[in-house]
């Protein structure tokens, strides 16, 4: 799913090609996508507003339309946007389209159905956007960005030490931080130095600035890199390259960049969780406690004797995986290819 800095990429190849324009129709083929208005109502209320800004909160795009409203588009597992001439063949997994008078379409393609699009307008007092007036903010749930200049270290710190619970679900949880997914969690927790399953409590105050510092170096790479195009995530300039650059996620059985030692892979919250056993020791008396609570099942995942790239099986799941992603982002590509800017 696209974290923060694929949705990022995605607002700056969208933001040129589409701020100004004037949109003259909006074209709904599967009304679960809108999660606000249904398609009737959601096409009058877009009709004739113009592109003021295209923004980011957290892992949605926020597209600031003129008369104080805002769209929000969740890409969530397979959404992708392109802007196309109006005269572009179609494919059937496209869900909504916005066209603009200058015969172009920004067309919202999402093969799995989960991504949503909500309209929103602006409380008068506090500016932030809400589902109607006097209610409860869209983004009230969401923690500070990551990138932000006002994040600190202090300001981390202090969050950090609020919080309990193990790394990797807190690192996941959006009113923690917003934006981080399943890819930079495992990323940032290599970098850091951290076992996913560690508690928050007894990370040490050098832990929490390696891992801060780790977030915010991971993040900033990945939006320079346009995001991991894996799975099906794309964007309007093509394909991110960050993929390339992750040293544990997907990675499971290859060598540790750092010391070597094959990269393990296990389950926690029912989130595939890549890491170096070595490098991100658990520490003893965690992993006592551990064994007591009933986490048998994940330790013996941990010391099972490990599925190596040497595992045929293993290799060639990994690569056909890797291979239908690729062709489905083709085809996605190429069913939008007679594109305009
Ligand atoms: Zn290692």
């Amino acid at each position: 799913m696209p974290e923060l800095p694929e949705v990022e990429t995605v607002v700056r190849d969208l933001r040129p090609r589409i701020i100004g324009a004037e949109i003259s129709a909006a074209r709904s083929t599967w009304s679960r996508t809108l999660r606000t208005h249904g398609p009737e109502a959601f096409d009058i209320e877009v009709r004739g507003r113009r592109v003021e800004a295209v923004n980011r909160r957290a892992k949605l795009l926020v597209i600031e339309l003129s008369g104080g409203v805002a769209l929000t588009i969740h890409l969530k597992m397979t959404g992708q946007l392109f802007v196309v001439a109006a005269t572009t063949p179609e494919d059937a997994y496209i869900r909504l389209v916005l066209a603009f008078t200058d015969g172009r379409e920004l067309r919202f393609r999402d093969i799995r159905k989960f991504g949503r699009v909500g309209l929103y307008g602006r409380d008068q007092g506090t500016g932030e956007l809400v589902n109607e007036a006097g209610g409860s903010a869209v983004f009230a749930g969401h923690g500070p960005e990551p990138l932000d200049p006002s994040f600190s270290v202090t300001a981390f710190r202090r969050r950090f030490r609020a919080r309990k619970g193990r790394l990797k679900p807190l690192l996941l949880d959006q009113s923690f931080i917003a934006g981080i997914g399943n890819i930079y969690a495992d990323e940032a927790l290599w970098a850091a130095r951290l076992h996913p399953l560690r508690s928050a409590a007894s990370v040490r105050p050098a832990d929490e600035r390696r891992l801060y510092l780790a977030i915010r170096s991971i993040l900033a790479e990945a939006i320079e890199r346009r995001g991991s195009s894996i799975d099906d995530y794309t964007a309007p300039d093509g394909d991110g390259e960050m993929q390339e650059r992750l040293q544990v996620y997907q990675r499971t059985g290859e060598p540790c960049p750092r010391c070597g030692r094959p990269i393990r892979r296990i389950v926690i919250g029912a989130r595939a969780t890549h890491f170096c056993s070595w490098c991100q020791r658990l520490p003893a008396a965690q992993r006592r406690a551990l064994e007591r609570s009933g986490g048998i099942a994940i330790l013996r995942a941990m010391t099972a004797r490990r599925a190596t790239l040497a595992d045929p099986r293993v290799a060639s799941n990994t690569l056909r995986t890797k291979t239908a992603a690729a062709n489905r982002r083709a085809a996605a590509r190429s069913s939008t290819s007679a594109g305009v800017d």
